[in-house]
């Protein structure tokens, strides 16, 4: 390695982010690109000779940003962001820069012990119970996402109970979500061998705000057993993807810990919110559950990938998970006085991902970071304020945390299409609830094909609504009204065109 020459390639590297964020506002949000575009603009082979990083970084300039959807822009408030911060992102820097693969402590030491305290220290800023942390003999690990987290812990589970009834038990096991429960429990169901007819999916109603019902749980758990069925894992959700709706832990726990059953909580996206007292107590309960997880690279100003994993009794995790082929031994495993996290995940190597999390943790400090969640959630507030002053629009679900669902109201759209005569009696309520949700769909196409902002839809209860979501680290309250300017101005449009 030349240091001098990755002094100079580091900074340009440095230099055009810096001009990057600095402009980022002025790109389309959204991608305007069409499927297939690259392999227009570049080789379709590498090249025989090296390429200096000025020709590199021309290409990434005229052909890479174009294809990017900006999601660290001031105007994008679809799905949940991506955790972004300076410290975040000079942390990965650090992680790429020293490259180890920390798949056991003796492999890299620092690598496991900054992990196990960053997810200590973590825990304690949510306010879990000792019982999740190493200090309290259970213990935190980062995983690349949710997926792996269910995937790993789902595992565990299986296995716990198939030790004791035996493997041919498998075919009977059941696992219990809601239908706002994320796909990614029904992916990692599959992986782990459950029979997809033991999926069970609880329906959601208006009734608990789209929560999961304990007595829809208990009835459903009671016909299964009914049917010679065991019940083995319910994933409950803490601000769930669509409108982030809350399960009701405590009721849920205790029920599912009646029938010795293994509980996740899935905040993905809410969890941030806990290291702030006022939103902590929708995780109460959660000391009944055996494992806990949220992204700190949602809403914790931390970069892709870094999904925090806290549980009870991590054995169960190494009992499922462990390897131990030879090139692997070393005497501080046979001590059994460290960690070794390749057996608390699905694959060997591991990025050194504590160190991002610590840079964040350290850089902001726990008061700004609580100022960072509560600010998203102002702006969340201001902004269905402004929704509210519309009388053509409408809070379709409770806000929670830092999204807003809205839409146009039906009354808008059904004054609107009296006037074009086009509502007549033939035509039922169902056909009414389509056509209002199909000109918010059109609405929302509307806005996202302006370049100026992007959101992204939910479709719950009957109801499509527009999901408003504040996650930026750039968003400011001017972004906030400015998107809601367009809204209104594609309003119009679409309204009056409905007319016609
Ligand atoms: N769970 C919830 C509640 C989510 O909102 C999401 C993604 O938005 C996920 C799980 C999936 O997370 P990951 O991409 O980390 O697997």
């Amino acid at each position: 390695l030349d240091p001098d020459e990755f002094r100079r390639q580091g900074h340009m590297i440095i230099d055009f982010l810096a001009d990057y964020y600095e402009n980022i506002e002025k790109y389309p949000v959204v991608s305007r690109v069409e499927p297939g575009y690259l392999s227009k603009c570049l080789p379709d082979s590498a090249p025989s000779d090296q390429e200096s990083i000025e020709t590199i970084l021309h290409d990434i300039d005229q052909y890479i940003v174009p294809g990017l959807t900006h999601w660290q822009s001031p105007n994008f408030f679809a799905y949940f962001q991506t955790g972004f911060s300076i410290p975040g992102m000079l942390g990965e820097m650090l992680c790429s820069g020293f490259n180890v693969a920390g798949f056991n402590w003796f492999s890299s030491p620092a690598a496991t012990e900054l992990e196990s305290l960053v997810m200590d220290w973590l825990g304690k800023l949510l306010d879990l119970p000792t019982s999740f942390l190493f200090s309290g003999h259970g213990g935190g690990v980062i995983q690349g996402n949710t997926c792996e987290a269910i995937i790993c812990t789902l595992t565990s589970a299986r296995d716990k109970i198939l030790r004791r009834l035996g493997q041919d038990s498998i075919t009977k096991l059941v696992v219990y979500g809601s239908d706002q429960t994320h796909c990614s429990f029904q992916k990692a169901a599959r992986i782990v061998g459950i029979d997809p007819q033991n999926f069970r999916t609880i329906k959601t109603t208006w009734s608990t705000s789209f929560g999961l019902s304990p007595d829809s749980l208990r009835n459903v758990i009671y016909s299964d057993i009914d049917r010679g069925l065991i019940p083995l894992y319910l994933c409950a959700t803490v601000g769930t993807t669509a409108i982030t709706a809350v399960d009701p832990l405590t009721p849920l726990c205790k029920i599912a810990n009646e029938f010795g059953m293994w509980v996740h909580v899935d905040a993905a996206y809410a969890g941030a919110s806990c290291i702030c007292p006022e939103y902590r107590k929708l995780i109460n309960g959660v000391e009944l559950a055996d494992s806990f997880s949220f992204n700190a690279h949602k809403w914790l100003l931390t970069p892709l990938d870094c999904c925090c994993l806290w549980l009870k009794d991590p054995s169960a995790l190494v009992k499922s998970l462990s390897t131990d082929p030879e090139y692997l031994k070393n005497e501080a495993t046979d001590s059994k006085q460290v960690v070794d996290y390749k057996d608390w995940q699905l694959s060997l190597s591991r990025r050194f991902r504590a160190l991002k999390l610590w840079l964040v943790l350290r850089s902001y400090g726990e008061h700004n970071l609580r100022n960072h969640i509560r600010n998203h959630c102002g702006l969340a507030k201001f902004f269905g304020e402004l929704v509210v002053e519309d009388g053509r629009f409408e809070i379709a679900f409770p806000r929670h945390f830092a999204m807003i669902c809205f839409r146009i109201h039906p009354s808008a759209v059904i004054d609107n299409m009296t006037i074009g005569h086009v509502l007549e009696n033939r035509h039922g309520e169902a056909w009414k609830a389509e056509e209002v949700n199909r000109l918010n769909a059109r609405l929302l196409e509307a806005v996202n094909a302006s370049g100026r902002a992007f959101m992204t839809h939910a479709l719950v209860g009957g109801i499509y609504a527009i999901r408003f979501c504040v996650g930026g680290a750039l968003v400011t309250e001017r972004h906030v009204a400015m998107a809601w300017k367009v809204v209104q101005e594609h309003a119009n449009s679409v309204l009056a065109s409905a007319r016609h």
